[in-house]
């Protein structure tokens, strides 16, 4: 029985005793914060996606640690959609972002837009005028870039700086009523072109974009920046940890001066490192390129490391959430290794997956002392893991099919499968012998004659004589046609964007990412499953139906394999 035992794999050294026992500064943060009565003991945390792309597994960290540690201390979490950029943002992103937290079990207490709080944003922004604290400036944006100066040399002032207050009020309305042209001018923080952070140098708070907004349309010409935007939309919705990625490291500061020039309630960020995971990309914007190149069939591809992939690969909410748990939070950012994710899909799914037959790669078996028209029906176990999934009945007859590569003509040594003259286990089957092999012209194998031993019924072996392995099956009159994708890395390297000079990411696309396998035969019972059902193929891995399924024609996508022993056999004799 060895080779049908649901191996999950070695439970890999980083992962955790249990779920959120990892160590997490920002949850010592936290529980200090409340320990000291900060903020009245009040937790609110918000998750703030730009809706420019779907969200992908290293949202999912952020998503764990905003929702997460909220709940964790009676807290709550906003959704937030930080959509001050409309060229980049539409409402088909919005939709996407809401169902893949949703999916991943999370609920969000209030749910926001930064485009909200325009209203809010333009009025301090008059406010800092007012106080002498931003200014109108004429420069273009590369003219603001060259003034901006360099890490180890100062800025230029703007000379535009020193407009009055008056004229400053006058010409930032004239923006907001549209009566520049985009670029033309930009509003800006006045703080110090001297400053050892660039970010201090007098950053840019709105610019000029004469274009439709998903959600206000035509009512806005000036659009804020994000450093004018995200702490502001925090302050609003008193949220008293702004937990994000180790980049913002540098807009802290100036998070800060604007929430304190402005006197509003004091929202602090805290940064904790990105997720970057092997073989994996994880930019929108490269994401988005593959989908509009056509390299993948959308964000939804059950090879893109998004959520909504990852969903129609057959990865479970559960595993994901287990994942995140098992990731630690610092300050440094590293690489996660892509089976660490892995792992805890296997283990979830091997707790839940029901145990089906199919036979990917088909080959014809006849029992030549089988009754010809004998059907039995076989009792299988659904999962053994989980008594409460029961059993089915699997009809058994004269010709079956099974895996090619459960047979050899010559087998080489360790192969215990079937071959001439020796006897396997059919599972939940009879023990069947191999007597001959039936090759078309051109010396392919197309078909075995074996016979059974009608004391063997279930598998069983009254005399206590051992046969070395037991195979699946699928009874040929009663078998469903299915088509099979399996998948592998989208990229060939740990690190997609290690390229060679003159490349880019997409030079590491892997061309073998995906085989499709057609004529695939599936128990009876799999004729009309629905999408995103997910099962364990006996011996062969976890798979979950594709939307693509139609009636008695089921699509099935890999969702992972199973830790095949024969498999690292046959590699460590190629090595
Ligand atoms: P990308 O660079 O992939 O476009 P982003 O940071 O621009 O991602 P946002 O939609 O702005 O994406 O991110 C929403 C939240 O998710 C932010 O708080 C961000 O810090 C966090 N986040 C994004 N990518 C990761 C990641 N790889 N690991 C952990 N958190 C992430
Ligand atoms: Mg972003």
């Amino acid at each position: 029985m060895n080779s049908l035992k649901s191996d999950s794999g070695a439970k890999p050294a980083e992962a955790p005793a249990e779920s959120g026992s990892r160590s997490n500064f920002i949850r010592d943060i936290i529980a200090e914060d409340i320990r000291t009565g900060k903020h009245g003991g009040r937790v609110q945390t918000r998750f703030p996606p730009e809706p420019n792309g779907y969200l992908h597994i290293g949202h999912a960290k952020a998503i764990y640690l905003d929702f997460g540690l909220a709940a964790e201390f009676g807290g709550k979490c906003n959704l937030r959609f930080d959509d001050t950029n409309p060229s980049k943002e539409e409402t088909e992103y919005v939709e996407a972002i809401m169902e893949d937290v949703e999916w991943l079990g999370y609920k969000w207490d209030g749910l926001f837009y930064a485009s909200d709080y325009f209203q809010q944003l333009y009025e301090w922004a008059v406010q800092l005028i007012k106080a002498g604290k931003a200014f109108v400036c004429d420069l273009s944006a590369d003219e603001i870039r060259e003034y901006r100066g360099t890490l180890t040399e100062p800025g230029k002032e703007s000379p535009y700086r020193n407009r009055s207050v008056a004229e400053n009020l006058d010409l930032f309305e004239r923006m907001k009523n549209g009566e520049f042209p985009d670029g033309s001018r930009t509003l800006r923080a006045k703080i110090d072109m001297a400053s050892p952070n660039v970010n201090f140098r007098d950053p840019v708070m709105y610019r000029i974009l004469h274009m439709e907004h998903h959600r206000t349309g035509n009512q806005w010409c000036i659009y804020p920046m994000y450093d004018w935007a995200h702490g502001q939309s925090d302050s609003i919705e008193k949220v008293t940890h702004s937990i994000c990625t180790l980049e913002f490291d540098n807009n802290r500061p100036l998070y800060n001066w604007y929430i304190e020039q402005l006197g509003i309630f004091p929202s602090q960020q805290y940064e904790f490192d990105r997720l970057s995971l092997s073989y994996t990309m994880m930019s929108k914007r490269k994401l988005l390129r593959l989908v509009q190149e056509g390299r993948v069939a959308g964000w939804n591809d059950p090879r893109m490391p998004t959520l909504s992939g990852m969903r129609r690969r057959g990865y479970t909410p559960e595993a994901i959430r287990n994942f995140a748990a098992s990731l630690g939070v610092s300050k440094t950012n590293g690489v996660t290794q892509l089976q660490q994710l892995e792992y805890y899909v296997r283990e979830d799914l091997n707790k839940h997956a029901l145990r089906v037959m199919a036979v990917l790669n088909p080959l014809r078996v006849v029992i030549d002392n089988y009754p010809d028209n004998l059907v039995e029906e076989m009792d299988a176990v659904n999962n053994p893991e989980d008594a409460s999934a029961g059993s089915r009945k699997v009809p058994f007859s004269k010709v079956l099919y099974i895996e090619q590569d459960d047979f050899r003509e010559d087998p080489p040594k360790q192969f215990y499968r079937l071959a001439p003259g020796r006897e396997v286990r059919l599972r939940y089957g009879y023990l069947i012998t191999c007597q001959s092999v039936v090759k078309d012209a051109d010396g392919n194998i197309v078909e075995l004659h074996c016979t059974y031993d009608p004391a063997t019924r279930g598998g069983n072996t009254p005399d206590g004589r051992k046969v070395k392995s037991t195979i699946h099956w699928v009874s040929a009159a009663h078998a469903v046609d299915a088509e099979v994708r399996l998948y592998d890395t989208l990229f060939t390297k740990e690190d997609p964007n290690e390229v060679e000079e003159g490349q880019d990411f997409t030079a590491n696309l892997n061309p073998n990412s995906l085989e499709v396998l057609t004529g695939c035969k599936v128990e009876p019972g799999l004729r009309d499953v629905e999408p995103g059902a997910r099962y364990q193929f006996e011996r062969m891995g976890y798979f979950c139906v594709d939307p693509d399924s139609k009636s008695g024609k089921p699509v099935f996508n890999r969702t992972i394999g199973l830790k095949d022993t024969w498999a690292k056999i046959e590699q460590r004799g190629k090595k």
